[in-house]
């Protein structure tokens, strides 16, 4: 079954004859770096180029990154920075308490929005990267924040979708209007968790605000506590499900260098790493599934019963 993912419009194969059972899915634990080499443990701030955000108990702390991609010096200026989400060498996101979870949103919020009034800043991105094969460096529990003189091809296409949606559905929200038959996973007074219909990852689920919102800017007190604890516990059964497994969680707010806020609703994605991007995928910008959304839901569903008590 071939379908074509809505908003990023690229071709999914739904590949279930090679399905393989969840265990299977399972990868070794990544080594974590010995504390005293941590450049992110609390002791060990000298390692890092300097503290731009810090929590009165150190808990959360935001650095500038010591190997930045974009240069604040350079004239095409951007911003790079790391937020250190826990004090806790060995601790992951999925076990952060509602109350951490909470703080935590609450410094993104910050420093997302003043990241996005810095002059010449026209897009910020917030993501993370758990795991060696999610791309992650340093195993010490983090995030980072870009903020980029320019807006990228992939948010450039997925407002003009929205925008196009809107307009032709007499000013309806796509993401307003999604249903979710059986493939929901979590589901607060805020908001919800959900495998898309036309997913790309085994296991990637998207979390939506219930109220149309175009940013995290945007989120009262109260939403940023219920994203922080469906985030926690949607990777909360994830991990349950695949130990160990690496991942992405990114946020795509609305750039505040548009007029976007009547069609752009937020959405957060987590991007389980199952396999690697190969050369189907980077010649092809086409992805092969072989878990349908459904069959996932009601894994991730389930999952939390097999925690462990
Ligand atoms: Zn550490
Ligand atoms: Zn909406």
């Amino acid at each position: 079954m071939i379908k074509r993912c809505f908003l990023t419009g690229e071709f999914v194969f739904y590949a279930t004859s090679r399905a393989k059972r969840p265990h299977s899915f399972k990868r070794p634990q990544i080594k974590e770096v010995p504390k005293e080499f941590c450049p992110f443990c609390v002791e060990n701030v000298h390692m890092t180029p300097g503290v731009l955000y810090a929590t009165n108990d150190n808990k959360i702390r935001i650095v500038p990154n010591k190997y930045p991609f974009i240069d604040s010096d350079e004239k095409d200026f951007g911003i790079h920075d790391v937020l250190i989400d826990t004090d806790i060498h060995e601790e992951k996101m999925h076990n952060f308490s509602d109350e951490h979870m909470h703080r935590l949103m609450r410094v993104i919020q910050k420093r997302f929005s003043e990241l996005e009034k810095t002059e010449s800043i026209k897009y910020v991105q917030v993501f993370k990267n758990q795991g060696r094969d999610a791309g992650a460096s340093q195993s010490h529990s983090h995030w980072q924040i870009t903020a980029l003189s320019v807006v990228p091809l992939k948010m450039e296409h997925l407002i003009n979708v929205l925008r196009s949606y809107y307009y032709e559905h007499d000013r309806n929200c796509y993401l307003c209007n999604l249903e979710f038959g059986t493939r929901i996973v979590e589901e607060n007074e805020h908001f919800i968790s959900y495998l898309p219909a036309d997913g790309k990852f085994a296991y990637g689920m998207d979390i939506l605000p219930k109220r149309h919102i175009a940013t995290i800017d945007d989120f009262t007190d109260n939403e940023l506590l219920s994203f922080g604890i469906i985030l926690r516990n949607s990777l909360k059964r994830l991990t349950t499900l695949l130990d160990g497994i690496s991942y992405n969680v990114c946020l795509y707010s609305a750039p505040h260098s548009g007029d976007y806020k009547d069609f752009f609703h937020f959405y957060a994605q987590i991007i389980p790493r199952i396999g690697h991007m190969a050369g189907f995928e980077f010649s092809t910008g086409c992805y092969i599934n072989s878990v349908l959304p459904e069959d996932g839901a009601k894994a991730l569903r389930e999952a939390k019963e097999d925690e462990p008590t």
